[in-house]
């Protein structure tokens, strides 16, 4: 992946009340097809990068709407109160990390996603990379602590 460690990616809402800054590289960027995600997109899957929360900032007002999870992790979604474009996604499972939606970023050309989860939960009509590694549900892979 071509993001530096230093370098700061930014990325906003679609009315533009809802700004963020991360730096680096992303843990990881994954396509998530759960129902959870179907219905907070509108489409058939949120892509989402993953950070530590220590390399996210928020600049502005954010809603929460939080549900618990069939695992029984409580999870969060942040969406602009204006507009309500889903900004980012946090789960009690994987405290200290937040997901932030790609298509928020000013430029996410240069994200790589690496895995396709949930994917019992595609619909037929939202074809995916084959290539990709792709998990049923949930994988149980977490990230590298320290990061
Ligand atoms: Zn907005
Ligand atoms: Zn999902």
């Amino acid at each position: 992946m071509a993001i530096r460690d230093d370098q700061t990616l930014r990325g906003r809402c679609l009315c533009g009340s809802v700004m963020f800054e991360v730096t680096g590289p992303p843990q990881i960027v994954a396509h998530c097809h759960c129902d959870d995600c179907q219905r907070l997109t509108g489409a058939g899957h949120s892509t989402g990068a993953m950070y530590s929360v220590s390399r996210f900032k928020l600049i502005g007002t954010i809603r929460e709407h939080r549900l618990t999870s069939n695992a029984g992790n409580t999870v969060t979604r942040g969406f602009c109160p204006g507009c309500g474009s889903p900004i980012f996604g946090r789960n009690s499972g994987m405290e200290g990390y937040i997901t932030i939606s790609l298509g928020t970023f000013d430029d996410s050309s240069m994200f790589e996603p690496a895995v396709v989860i949930f994917a019992r939960n595609r619909r037929p009509w939202d074809a995916m990379d084959d290539s990709l590694p792709t998990f049923e549900s949930q994988p149980t892979w977490r990230p590298e602590r320290g990061a």
